[in-house]
C-alpha cells in the first residue's frame, strides 16, 4: 500500500528513540516535512544527521509552559503523532507521587496540550488534519506493576475518543494505536527478563512481540487518507493479545 504525505507537515513527539524515531524516518520517506520533538538533544542531533531536512525541537513535555513556548514556533502541522511516553513500573502499594505526576504529565497532559495547540492552528487555517496517539495494550488489560502506566493509557484512550468527537466536525481525525510489547529501550526495561516475557508471549496468539515497524505501519495508515472514514478508534497492534 503506497502512502504519500508529499506537501504535508508532520510533528512527532518522543522522536529521539524507539517508535517515535522510526516514525519520523518513515514519514520523511513518504514525502512529509517532519518536525521531531524530544527531550535529549544528542538524540535529536543524531536523528537530524541521519534524516537530513527534518526540523527538531528539544523540550521536556512534562513542562507545560516550556512546551507552550516551544510550540509557538512550530508553524503549520497537518499530521501529529503523540508518541512520547514514560513507563514507571512500581507495585501498586509502593507507587510514589512522583511516578504518578511524571506519568500523567507526559502520557496524558502533554498529549492534550500539544493536540490543543496543533488543532487550534489547523482550525484557524481551515485545514483538515490527522492525529495519532500512541497508547498501549495496557490501556485495556491489567499488567503487574503497571498500575500508573495502565491508568495513563486508559485515560489516553478515552481522551482520543473525546478529541475525535469534538474535532471531527473540523475534519480532524483522531485515533490511537495500542501496541503490545515492543523491544525498544522502554520495552526492554519491562520485558527483558524471560520469566516475565515468556508468560506474556504465551498470551499473544501470533506468538511474538511487535516490531517497531508493525507500529509505524499502523500509524502511517491512520495518518493517511487510506483511513479517511476512521476516527475515534483504539487500534490494537498486539498479535491478538486483547482479543483473548
Ligand atoms: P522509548 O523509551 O524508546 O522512547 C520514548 C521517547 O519519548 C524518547 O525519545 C524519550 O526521550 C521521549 N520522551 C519521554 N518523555 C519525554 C518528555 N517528557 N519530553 C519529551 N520527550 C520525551 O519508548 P518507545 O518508543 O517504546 O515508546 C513510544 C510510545 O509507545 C510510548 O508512548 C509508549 O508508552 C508506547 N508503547 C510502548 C510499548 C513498548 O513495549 N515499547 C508498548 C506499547 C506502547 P528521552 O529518552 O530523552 O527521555
Amino acid at each position: 500500500m503506497e502512502i504519500s504525505f508529499t506537501g504535508l507537515r508532520a510533528l512527532v513527539t518522543g522522536a529521539g528513540k524507539g517508535i517515535g524515531r522510526e516514525t519520523v524516518k518513515a514519514l520523511r520517506r513518504a514525502g512529509a516535512r517532519v518536525v521531531g520533538l524530544s527531550r535529549t538533544k544528542s538524540d535529536l542531533d543524531s536523528l537530524a544527521r541521519e534524516c537530513p531536512g527534518i526540523e527538531v525541537i528539544c523540550v521536556d513535555l512534562a513542562d507545560w509552559n516550556a512546551t507552550e513556548t516551544a510550540l509557538q514556533a512550530v508553524g503549520v502541522v497537518d499530521l501529529l503523532v503523540n508518541n512520547a511516553g514514560v513507563a514507571v513500573l512500581q507495585p501498586f502499594l509502593e507507587i510514589t507521587k512522583e511516578a504518578v505526576d511524571t506519568s500523567f504529565d507526559v502520557n496524558v497532559k502533554s498529549v492534550l496540550h500539544v493536540s490543543q495547540v496543533v488543532a487550534q492552528q489547523m482550525i484557524a487555517r481551515k485545514a483538515p488534519g490527522a492525529i495519532v496517539n500512541i497508547s498501549s495494550q495496557a490501556s485495556q488489560c491489567a499488567l503487574q506493576n503497571h498500575a500508573v502506566y495502565c491508568a495513563t493509557k486508559g485515560a489516553l484512550d478515552i481522551l482520543t475518543k473525546v478529541m475525535a468527537l469534538e474535532l471531527g466536525p473540523q475534519k480532524i481525525r483522531v485515533n490511537a494505536v495500542n501496541p503490545t510489547v515492543v523491544m525498544t529501550d522502554m520495552g526492554r526495561v519491562g520485558w527483558s527478563d524471560p520469566q516475565k516475557a515468556g508468560p506474556m508471549l504465551n498470551r499473544i496468539p501470533l506468538g511474538r512481540f511487535a516490531e517497531v515497524d508493525d507500529v509505524v505501519n499502523a500509524v502511517l495508515f491512520l495518518l493517511s487518507d487510506r483511513s479517511a472514514m476512521i476516527t475515534g478508534v483504539t487500534l490494537p497492534v498486539d498479535g491478538g493479545f486483547l482479543a483473548c
